[in-house]
């Protein structure tokens, strides 16, 4: 069963709850039937025969699954250990990005998972031998339907239009073209999610939200909750990194997991004054985590500006190195950026210039003098004009594809 999406998320969430099943003494699914105390999340990148994978889409890909395994520790502690699993090489499938494309989001979404747990023959064990919850998440080259996701534009009517969440300057994932999809399969005991690469290709603040909201949230039955919050299964992926985002208790308890810290009991408020929870001992690396931000500064930079990152350390960091790169084409070179530690707490870091509206990908790596480290990739645009988005120079393979076909005349 389908069901539509009360909070605007652009995902569909498919779900067939059983009757509740045998109860465990770590975490479960949704509807209790499956130990998740371990999940181990097979993570595919898919590329349709007619296209060509990134050249860095490992770096891509495990960025995520880093990001996933760190939020879900914090969340759960040792209740639930998540383990993510790249697959080595990207999956190239039988068929071109049209045949894909045929039909409705839901049609690409069954005809992509089930090409890849077909040839992958996925868990096809015992559900009862397993020990740990296998979930098949993929993470596709192309959206549902044409969209050139760097630069945020699909052709419509021969013209080239903004699609994209974009709130005071600032770029979050969201595209109806994009087709992200997730189901807790209850009668296999697995889980499918699909990523459209809208969704993780170009890291605006909030893919890590997607890709676990679609990889490791509906995938084990969690829903959106009601009403909607900030929460990852909700609208976490519009508010910040998956850093600043939490899970709700009360879908935590439901799936068993059980606060240690006394008067954090369920009822009560989950997330403190700075919007982020966790009952477990709070370590620098983990802290780290949560508080590390490297915010664009301005957020809507002109041609030839200074660009900073506002950067936010939790206040025991003492800082020892910094790398800071960036790119301007999705396909092309990262480049690195000199930076110097002028205190234990920069508060910023330099970016550079860009002389020309463009979008650009960022991505910063932190070291502390005590060894933890930290990583953040973000987006923004470069703008001639707060109000005009940047156009590409030459049309990208999914916009000269479509583009004739938009303009008939
Ligand atoms: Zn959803």
């Amino acid at each position: 069963m389908m069901s539509s999406d009360p909070t605007r998320l652009l995902c569909a969430f498919l779900l067939a709850l059983c009757s509740l099943g045998p109860t465990y003494g770590g975490t479960t699914t949704w509807d209790g039937k499956y130990d998740t105390s371990k999940i181990k999340v097979t993570v595919v990148y898919f590329v349709p025969a007619d296209r060509q994978p990134l050249s860095d889409w490992k770096d891509r890909v495990q960025y995520y699954a880093r990001r996933l395994e760190q939020f879900h520790a914090r969340e759960f502690g040792d209740q639930s250990k998540l383990t993510m699993v790249v697959h080595p090489e990207p999956f190239v499938s039988k068929e071109n990005t049209e045949t894909l494309r045929e039909g409705d989001a839901n049609k690409i979404y069954f005809r992509t998972l089930g090409e890849v747990d077909r040839t992958l023959a996925f868990a096809k064990d015992d559900p009862s031998d397993r020990d740990a919850f296998p979930i098949l998440l993929v993470l596709s080259e192309i959206n549902w339907r044409p969209l050139d996701d760097f630069y945020r534009l699909h052709p419509d009517g021969g013209k080239l239009v903004f699609e994209g969440n974009l709130n005071q300057g600032q770029h979050f994932p969201g595209a109806a073209s994009g087709g992200a999809r997730a189901a807790y399969l209850a009668n296999r005991g697995v889980g499918w999610g699909l990523v459209s690469g809208d969704g993780w290709r170009v890291p605006y603040r909030g893919t890590d939200c997607v890709v676990y909201h679609e990889g490791c949230g509906h995938t084990v039955g969690l829903p959106h909750p009601e009403p909607g919050n900030g929460s990852v299964m909700s609208m976490g992926q519009y508010r910040g990194w998956i850093s600043e985002s939490w899970l709700d208790k009360e879908q935590k308890s439901r799936m068993g997991w059980q606060p240690k810290k006394e008067g954090a009991e369920k009822g009560e408020p989950n997330q403190d004054s700075d919007g982020n929870h966790d009952e477990q001992p709070k370590s620098l690396a983990m802290e780290l985590f949560t508080r590390f931000r490297a915010i664009p500064q301005p957020m809507v930079p002109k041609p030839n500006q200074d660009v900073l990152l506002k950067l936010d350390w939790p206040k025991d960091a003492k800082v020892k190195t910094l790398r800071v790169r960036y790119q301007t084409a999705i396909d092309g070179p990262w480049i690195e950026v000199p930076s110097e530690i002028d205190s234990a707490q920069p508060e910023v870091v330099s970016l550079g210039r860009f002389e020309e509206a463009t979008p650009v990908s960022y991505r910063v790596d932190a070291e502390l003098q005590s060894g933890e480290t930290a990583e953040l990739w973000g987006y923004l645009q470069v703008r001639s004009d707060v109000n005009q988005n940047p156009l590409p120079s030459s049309l990208s393979q999914d916009l000269l594809e479509a583009t004739p076909a938009a303009d008939p005349s």
